[in-house]
């Protein structure tokens, strides 16, 4: 199938248009996704400029992309999905430390180890290609009726949880922030002066 693909070549990155294997399901928990479109946002910028991305273990080229919608071609007995979902998928997997409690409680967001696998950044290919498989545990369902802005629930989920943590911090005080200040897809409340 083709793919997007990055190559670590002589400390530069090189972006390619490449034929990569079909990927295909090996259990019951799994989902088989038709790639409908992947957005691309700064992390992808630095992969490309900067070089930024760990490769598959003994890999020197990887598939980009970690902001998918997709939807279901083939779904597992056991994922709970079936064909026609529209779906986007988590970008990061635990590591596989016994010590990390974050990643042995599913919050890998929070990984203590920096072992983690991210799909198309860190050890793990991408999602702009054609088909994915992916563990019914890391895919979300999205509405059928967001299938024009699906794409962006994976940078939603960024300012979501900044906010989501920022109250937590706060709730240990009475704070009442009236002006706001949005950074990117980066969101800071502050006192208003
Ligand atoms: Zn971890």
């Amino acid at each position: 199938m083709k793919a997007i693909t990055i190559r670590d070549e002589e400390a530069r990155v090189k972006v390619a248009m490449a034929n990569v294997p079909k990927p295909g399901v090996t259990g019951p928990e799994d989902v088989f996704i038709r790639v409908l479109c992947v957005g691309l946002d700064g992390t992808d910028r630095e992969i490309i400029v900067e070089n930024f991305a760990r490769y598959p273990g003994g890999k020197s080229e990887m598939v980009i992309g970690h902001e998918l919608l997709g939807i279901v071609a083939e779904a597992g007995a056991e994922s709970g999905l079936s064909p026609g979902d529209l779906v986007t998928a988590l970008v990061r997997r635990p590591c596989s430390e016994e010590t990390c409690a974050n990643c042995r409680n599913g919050r890998q967001d929070f990984c203590q180890t920096g072992n983690y696998t991210e799909r198309g950044i860190a050890r793990a290919d991408g999602f702009i290609c054609e088909y994915v498989v992916e563990n019914a545990k890391y895919i979300v369902k999205v509405p059928n009726e967001c299938m024009p802005y699906g794409v962006l629930v994976e940078p939603q989920s960024i300012v979501e949880k900044v906010w989501n943590q920022t109250m937590k911090i706060q709730q240990r005080m009475i704070w009442r922030p009236r002006t706001v200040l949005i950074l990117g897809s980066v969101l800071w409340a502050f006192w208003r002066l």
